[in-house]
This record gives C-alpha cells, structure tokens and sequence, in this order.
C-alpha cells in the first residue's frame, strides 16, 4: 500500500529506510532518536559526527548498521512556537527532503515518525495533517511505499470533531446481525439526513439531469458481466480521469494495479474494491452496486463498513482522511 498508518516502534520495521527526528547537532537525543541510536548501536553516531549537523527542515542520510533497516535518514523538524514562525513549511521540506533522499537511493519502502510531534511540540494533528498532505502530494509521482508510524496511539487525532461525528454515527447504526437491517434508514443521524436535504435544494434545476446521471451509472453497473478489470476500466472513463489518478486516489500500488488489469481471473477483495469506490468518488447507491456485482454486500453490523458508508454519505473521498478514521478505530485500512 502507498502509504500506510502502523502503530509500532519504528526501531523494529524492516523497511529500507526509516525516518530519525533529530535535532541540529545529529548527535542524538531523546524520544525517536534516542530509540534509533540505542537500537542501531554506536557505530551510527560515529557517521553522524562526520556530517557536521544539519539545518532544520533538512535531512541527511547514513546506513542503518544493526538496524533491520538499510538506511536512517536524519531530518531536523522545526519547535512548535504558535504556527506563526514558518513551522508548516519546515515541516513539509523535512518530508520532502528525506523522500528525495530515498528516492535517490532506491528505496522502495520508508517509514516516518510523526515529526517535530514530540518534544518539539508540533500539535499531533496537525503533525500529522502536514505528514499525509507532503506524502501523498509525493507519491502522486512516485511508487514508494510510505509508513507513517504512531507510536503512541492514543495521542494519534483526527479531528475531534470528525472522530465524534464517526462515533455517533457507529453508534446510531451499528446492529446485531440479528435485528432488523431497515431500522438502519430511520436512523440516518440528524447531520446526515440535513445534508441530504441540502443536497436536494442544491440540485434545483439541474436536478433531474444528475439524478438521470446517477441512475445511469447504475444502469450499467446492474448489466454488467465484465469482469473487475472492464467495470473499473469502465468507470474511470464515465468519471473522465486517468488510470494513474484512480488507482493513486485509491491508495494501490502501480503492482496491484498491473496484477488487476493483467490477471484474467483476478477477484479484487472487498477492501480493493471499497478503494476503488472511494477513487471514483461513488456515491453509497453506486457503491453498493459495485460491491454486489462480486459478490460483496455493505454489513451493519461491521464497523468498518459503517465508517465507510459514513463517508460515502457526506461525500468524503480523501482516501487519507477514510484511512486514518479507520485506523483510529481499529479498523484495517483501505488500500492494497
Ligand atoms: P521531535 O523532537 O521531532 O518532536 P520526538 O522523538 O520527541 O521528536 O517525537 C516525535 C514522535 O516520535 C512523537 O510522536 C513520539 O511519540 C514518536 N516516537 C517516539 N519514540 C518512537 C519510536 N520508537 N517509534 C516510533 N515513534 C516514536
């Protein structure tokens, strides 16, 4: 998956590289770069000393000695002090430039740290928003795959209010398998049910002409027997954009892309196909359509499928923003 939310100690990841946040001197410290020192033993810091620092918003790269890792790239976060002192910007060059340092040597797999998060004081949600917009604005032209590790979930936010939303929604809509799926239309929370007479207003006179749009897609997505590869295909051309923007905005990987257009028999999984859903920017209808032509229904009384619906309902397709939902919750996320 093209970039990844894991809860682990970076230390331990077998990845070609992993991301130290360290401070001007290289010379180690605590938090993430204590651990990667202690780990990688003292060698490390031997080359550290050679590289004479490092400015903030700058990185460096060295070997990753008794590390399961190749390389520790070193990346210097700017101290949180209010947002008015060009944090933002050093935090995104400290992104930028490690990528570009693995770029350069090849590697395909790199793990992050939430940087400057820690004792620097970076608020973590907004750490971490910096971190996801840099890494996919990054991978939209390269194939790399990205970890962003959170070691301390608990303090890993999005925002207050979307988790709440999310909760209340889960709450309102989660069944037992047993009871009765329909109650789930009537429990549509207040917001949702608002913006779907919003959306109705909204239509006015034009109105007709999408919901004709709308019907037509599902038109087609009910007389389908291509396989997955044909309806994708299909699809991508109904919505006007390219292969590479789908199968990007779907968190795939250029492989699995390959592997799904070349393999005659491929059956994407649920979670591919939700991705995909999610790239294309289906609606929940449209969705449901796709799911059910391999095989695949939404369940209220799965969590994950209810965050998504959740999604879909407020029309919410950053793939991004789903995922790290998804992760705070406890859910697998989306993208293969
Ligand atoms: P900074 O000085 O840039 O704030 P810190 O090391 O203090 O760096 O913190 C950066 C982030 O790294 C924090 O969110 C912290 O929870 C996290 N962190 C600390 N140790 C580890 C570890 N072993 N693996 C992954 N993340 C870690």
């Amino acid at each position: 998956m093209p970039l990844h939310f894991i809860k682990q100690d970076i230390t331990k990841l077998e990845c070609d590289a992993i991301v130290n946040a360290t401070n001007n001197t290289l010379l180690g410290g605590g938090g993430v770069d204590g651990a990667i020192h202690a780990a990688a033993g003292g060698k490390l810091l031997e080359e550290c000393k050679r590289l004479g620092g490092c400015d903030t918003g700058d990185a460096k790269i060295t070997k990753g000695y008794n590390l399961p890792c190749k390389y520790v790239i070193h990346t210097v976060g700017p101290i949180w002090r209010g947002g008015f002192v060009g944090e933002r910007a050093l935090l995104e060059s400290c992104y930028k430039k490690s990528l570009a340092l693995a770029k350069e040597k090849g590697c395909e797999t790199v793990a992050f740290p939430l940087i400057s998060s820690g004792v620097y004081r970076y608020p973590k949600d907004k750490a971490l928003s910096v971190a996801v917009e840099t890494i996919s604005g990054f991978l939209l032209d390269n194939e790399m795959t990205v970890y962003i590790v959170v070691f301390d979930k608990a303090s890993y936010q999005i925002s207050e209010e979307l988790f709440d939303d999310v909760a209340d929604y889960i709450d309102e809509n989660y069944e037992d398998e047993s009871s009765d799926s329909h109650l789930f239309y009537r429990n549509f929370s207040i917001r949702s049910e608002e913006r779907r007479l919003d959306f109705i207003e909204r239509l006015g006179e034009n109105g007709e002409e999408h919901i004709q749009c709308e019907l037509s897609l599902i038109d087609m997505l009910a007389d389908i027997d291509d396989n997955f590869a044909v309806t994708l295909l299909k699809l991508i051309d109904l919505r006007g954009i390219t292969d590479v923007e789908c199968y990007k905005k779907a968190n795939v990987s250029k492989q699995t892309w390959y592997k799904i257009m070349n393999e005659k028999d491929y059956k994407p999984s649920k979670n591919t196909v939700i991705s995909f859903a999610i790239a294309l920017e289906l609606s929940l209808k449209e969705t449901k359509h796709l799911l059910s032509t391999v095989g695949f229904a939404l369940s209220k009384s799965s969590k994950f499928d209810i965050i998504i619906e959740y999604f879909l309902l407020n029309e919410e397709y950053n793939i991004f923003t789903i995922n790290e939902t998804l992760f705070k919750f406890d859910q697998p996320c989306l993208g293969v």
